[in-house]
């Protein structure tokens, strides 16, 4: 059950600030992993992420520098202290980031989209409660697919899970390189309701002018934190140049960002619509009662042989309390059309008593 998935306890949740993981989307040498870990420490930035697989749409770009970069986060987490991410799109990655002691997994949107895949990566970590992944939504505005992908690996003894939003890819040119679409994260939110859901602005966007606004809106529709693309120099980056901000970007964004409190609010509306809730209960109660001393009215009106509607007393009724209406800040029409209605209705009732 989704429901049953608990919030995960990374660096920065909890104290109000949202979780947040950074770093390139490729580890591409040491140096460069290395610098831009450092630099995102220094913004007080407590996870690291780096691509070492890259699943590319198209061969003979970029695909990552494998292994080897696993020794460099590795490297990153002795220097900074700070925990480290990676993807995994297979068995082998799997094995290879258990061994090199990576502490978050997360699954791209192109495996999440596939259930052989996914049931490869949960088999493989079946046992390994210990481990933290995070699923991105598959490429395709598919709910149930990304729902799919987190029931395996929850089927499979993982608990430490977590969802990412990246938005959708879609046919024709849209301002944003994959579209939010933010329904379909908030109905995952809705059937799971405590679990971490994070923000990748880098991927939805596609443009790193992008990142603060979207990073923004992403806090203010509850999502618990981001997933944001740094590298020391974006503009040489080898893989998603055009996304990727410095982490002095990003510290300067984290500085601006607004956290803005959702429980008090929630408490406060949740009371508000309980006393909405207790108006309607005695409205009711009285309607009914006003209903039933209407048909004695009427019974009294039948054995007497009275007419059901007197027009003198309709008439004194609702100017007065059209009158007591205005005096308790009521709207004369409202109360017109409120008291015609239930007029309407106990004649209705007095009627019936007549067949
Ligand atoms: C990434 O995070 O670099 C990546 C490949 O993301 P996605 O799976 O969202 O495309
Ligand atoms: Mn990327």
């Amino acid at each position: 059950m989704l429901q049953d998935i608990r919030p995960l306890d990374l660096p920065g949740s909890g104290d109000g600030a949202p979780i947040i993981i950074a770093g390139p989307c490729s580890a591409e040498t040491e140096a460069q992993t290395l610098e831009t870990a450092q630099a995102l420490s220094a913004q007080g930035v407590k996870m690291f992420r780096a691509g070492i697989w890259k699943p590319r749409t198209v061969p003979g770009g970029f695909e990552g520098v494998g292994d080897v970069g696993l020794a460099w986060l590795k490297l990153v987490k002795r220097e900074t202290g700070m925990l480290t991410a990676t993807e995994v799109a297979t068995v082998d990655h799997v094995n290879a980031a258990l061994e090199a002691g990576v502490d978050i997994l997360w699954v791209g949107a192109r495996t999440s989209a596939n259930p052989f895949a996914m049931q490869d990566i949960a088999d493989r970590l079946k046992g390994h409660g210990e481990v933290t992944v995070l699923v991105k939504n598959p490429v395709n505005p598919d709910l149930d697919l990304w729902v799919g992908a987190l029931q395996r690996l929850l089927r499979a003894g993982i608990t430490r899970l977590g969802a990412v939003h990246r938005g959708f890819s879609t046919a024709g040119t849209h301002i944003y390189r994959n579209d939010p679409q933010w329904h379909i994260p908030f109905e995952l939110r809705r059937m799971a309701q405590s679990m971490t859901i994070l923000c990748d602005p880098s991927h939805i966007g596609g443009r790193r002018e992008y990142v603060e606004p979207l990073s923004q809106q992403a806090l203010d529709m509850g999502f618990d934190g981001l997933m944001v693309e740094c590298h020391c120099n974006p503009g040489e980056a080898l893989s998603d140049s055009a996304q990727q901000i410095t982490p002095e970007t990003l510290g300067a964004i984290k500085r601006r960002l607004v956290v803005r409190s959702s429980t008090p609010v929630e408490d406060e509306l949740a009371l508000l619509r309980q006393q909405i809730d207790d108006c309607d209960h005695e409205l009711l109660a009285v309607l009914t009662r006003r209903m039933k001393v209407s048909r004695q009215i009427g019974r009294y009106k039948k054995a007497n042989n009275l007419r059901v509607v007197q027009p003198s007393r309709y008439q004194d009724v609702m100017r007065a309390r059209q009158e007591e209406g205005e005096r308790l800040g009521l709207a004369a029409d409202f109360t017109q059309r409120v008291m015609q209605a239930i007029h309407e209705e106990s004649v209705r009732q007095q009627l019936d008593l007549f067949d």
